[in-house]
């Protein structure tokens, strides 16, 4: 082997696996097991304690996952990750590790529907407050920092518009706070943006979309970028102070730069319990490999496609940042060179009525709640995913009435603009 440092696409394809050890095995086998045995009562007494590493029970680590952890961590440049049952999971468990009840989190305003509904209503029955920004407005992320914040979070590409974020700039504004930067970097994918590369702390995935890519499993994840550090201040408890369900250990002095994923796994997993099925891992796992053919292909449709709508008579506007005329074409360029993803907006002249129509019309397009299938799907968010929102809300987070959300996918791309035309002509 030469010492050359793999690529993505063989990372996509190798990081974490190995054929199985006692069989041969070359694809990551599924553990489907509750389970694992000690090999004596010391080794059990150990593995209880964390003064070794090793399976105990599949709620709080399982081989499968073990190996789409090591893989997302490696595409992610992250030092460990924690695979979790659905990107919800995710959300509310890194959260869990850095929030004290009467705390507070920055959140950008234009966020996945569902994260606005955590966010705003379960949360707060834990006693954390969520404070809104303006992704478009870096300054309106320092006016929200108070003593009690405790994180920022964003999404890299942001639902439902596709709107790109100022990684760079945001972070900026987390350091000086004091505070990590959690990416959600769910529609963009490490194939087209690596958000430690700009400054995150902590990145989290749906992979429920396009990492497991074929719209047949949930699942979410965690990176630990192992870039922050959680002694300064007391401001971290669950990191930096003894841990009494572990002898008194602190976690940041024992685990260092993982000790972020270890919170996640052996304070959060193990007592909120969202474990991932090692079946769906594998599902997740065996998407990964095509990771880079298929997002690549994504890209190159939804720019097809946004530019077939960009110029159809029926079209208001398109919100596609890989369209050079865009607002957020200089961030793509720089974030995102690649491709600015495949979930875009666009605006019907005929306002609410006519997104409903377009929608019962399409054919090829289903008409459902998910992003990030090989196949193409649609939304009306008005009417959906955003309809618990006011007006004004639903137009700040880019869901105003007139707006309909597409994910683009891997078919042939002379097919859905076909599908499109039929439907906005009829
Ligand atoms: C779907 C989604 C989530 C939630 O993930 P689930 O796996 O459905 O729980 C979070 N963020 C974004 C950007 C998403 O698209």
């Amino acid at each position: 082997m030469s010492d050359r440092l793999p690529g993505f696409s063989t990372l996509a394809v190798h990081a974490g696996a190995q054929p199985d050890p006692t069989t041969g095995a070359r694809a990551t086998p599924i553990y489907q097991t509750t389970s694992f045995v000690f090999n004596d009562a010391d080794h059990a007494a150990s593995l209880f304690g964390l003064q070794a590493f090793g399976n105990i029970y599949t709620r709080i680590g399982n081989p499968t996952n073990a190996v789409l952890e090591e893989r997302v961590a490696a595409l992610e440049g992250g030092t460990a990750a924690l695979a979790v049952a659905s990107g919800h999971a995710a959300q509310v468990v890194v959260l869990q590790q850095l929030m004290q009840p009467g705390d507070e989190f920055i959140a950008a305003r234009k966020l996945y529907g569902g994260s606005i509904n955590q966010f705003t209503h379960a949360f707060k029955s834990f006693g954390w407050n969520v404070i809104w920004a303006d992704p478009d407005d870096i300054a309106s992320f320092e006016r929200a920092v108070t003593p009690r914040t405790k994180a920022i979070f964003i999404e890299s590409i942001a639902n439902p518009a596709g709107s790109i974020t100022d990684i760079e700039a945001i972070s900026t504004v987390a350091r000086k706070a004091g505070v990590p930067l959690i990416v959600d970097n769910t529609l963009a994918s490490p194939y087209l943006i690596r958000p430690i590369d700009h400054g995150a702390d902590i990145v989290v995935h749906s992979l429920t979309k396009f990492l497991g890519g074929h719209g047949n499993s949930l699942g979410g994840i965690i990176v630990d970028a192992g870039t922050f550090d959680w002694s300064t201040g007391g401001k971290y408890p669950m990191l930096s102070e003894p841990r009494p369900e572990y002898h008194g250990i602190r976690l940041q002095e024992t685990f260092g730069n993982f000790a972020f994923a270890i919170a996640c796994r052996v304070l959060g997993l193990r007592d909120l319990g969202p474990a991932l099925s090692p079946f769906n891992a594998f599902m997740i796992l065996t998407g990964i490999e095509t990771l880079p053919l298929r997002m690549q292909k994504h890209c190159d449709n939804a720019k097809a496609v946004a530019e077939f709508l960009a110029g159809h008579p029926a079209v208001a506007s398109v919100s596609y940042a890989g369209l050079p005329s865009d607002k957020y074409n200089r961030l793509a360029r720089k974030y995102a060179p690649k491709g600015a993803g495949a979930v875009f907006t666009f605006s019907l002249k005929g306002g609410y009525d006519a997104g409903v129509n377009l929608v019962s019309k399409l054919q090829l397009f289903s008409h459902l709640a998910n992003v990030g299938d090989t196949r193409s799907l649609v939304i009306h968010p008005a009417s959906t995913t955003h309809s618990q929102l006011d007006d004004a809300a639903k137009v700040k987070s880019g869901a105003g009435p007139d707006v309909v959300r597409l994910s683009i996918g891997i078919e042939d791309k002379e097919d859905l603009i076909a599908d499109l035309e039929q439907a906005l002509g009829a």
